[in-house]
C-alpha cells in the first residue's frame, strides 16, 4: 500500500514549528520597546513652524500621528507663536532627514530639522521624535518610529504613551 499523505510525524512538526514561530512574531509585536529618551524639553506642547510651504501638510500629518499615538502635545506653530522646532527643506542633505537639536544640561533649546524634498512619513515622524529628545532603540523592531535604518509608521512602543495596541 502507498502512502500518498504526509507522515503524521513530519506533519506534526511543521505544526510545531510553525506555532513556534508564531509565538515569536507575537512576541516581538508585544515585548517592550527600549527607546533612548537623554534630552527633554522644560516645556509642552513643543510648537513647529515649516519653511517650506509644500512641508506644511506632510509635517501636519506627522505631528498629528504624534498627538494620537502619545501624550505629546505637539503641533504646528499659529502666527505669533515662539516656534520650538524649525523644519526645512535641504536638497543637498546627505541623509533622508537630521535633527539638530541644541540642549544644555540635558534640556532642549532648539531644534532644526531638515529633510530631503517630499520626504515621507516615517522621516518625518522619525525625525519629529528626534526633536522631541528620543533616540535611536537598539535592535528596534522593523517598522518601528525611531528604528534607524527602514522607520515605520505604525510601532510607538517605548515613546511616551505609545499604544502598543496600535502595532499592525
Ligand atoms: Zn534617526
Amino acid at each position: 500500500m502507498t502512502d500518498n499523505g504526509r507522515s503524521p510525524w513530519l506533519l506534526g512538526g511543521a505544526i510545531a514549528l510553525g506555532t513556534a514561530i508564531l509565538a515569536l512574531v507575537g512576541w516581538g509585536q508585544v515585548k517592550p520597546v527600549e527607546v533612548p529618551w537623554p534630552l527633554r524639553w522644560t516645556h509642552a506642547p513643543v510648537l513647529f513652524a515649516a519653511v517650506d510651504s509644500e512641508l506644511s501638510g506632510p509635517l501636519e500629518e506627522a505631528l498629528e500621528l504624534w498627538r494620537k499615538n502619545t501624550t505629546h502635545r505637539v503641533r504646528l506653530a499659529r502666527p505669533g507663536e515662539t516656534v520650538d522646532v524649525v523644519v526645512h527643506v535641504d536638497p543637498a542633505l546627505d541623509v533622508l532627514g537630521r535633527a539638530s537639536v541644541q540642549s544644555r544640561a540635558g534640556k532642549i533649546l532648539t531644534v532644526s530639522i531638515a529633510v530631503r524634498p517630499r520626504p515621507t512619513l516615517p522621516v518625518l515622524l522619525q525625525e519629529i521624535g528626534h526633536s522631541l529628545g528620543y533616540g535611536h532603540p537598539i535592535a528596534a523592531p522593523s517598522g518601528h518610529i525611531m528604528r534607524s535604518s527602514d522607520p515605520g509608521s505604525r510601532d510607538w512602543r517605548g515613546l511616551e504613551g505609545g499604544d502598543p495596541s496600535s502595532v499592525g
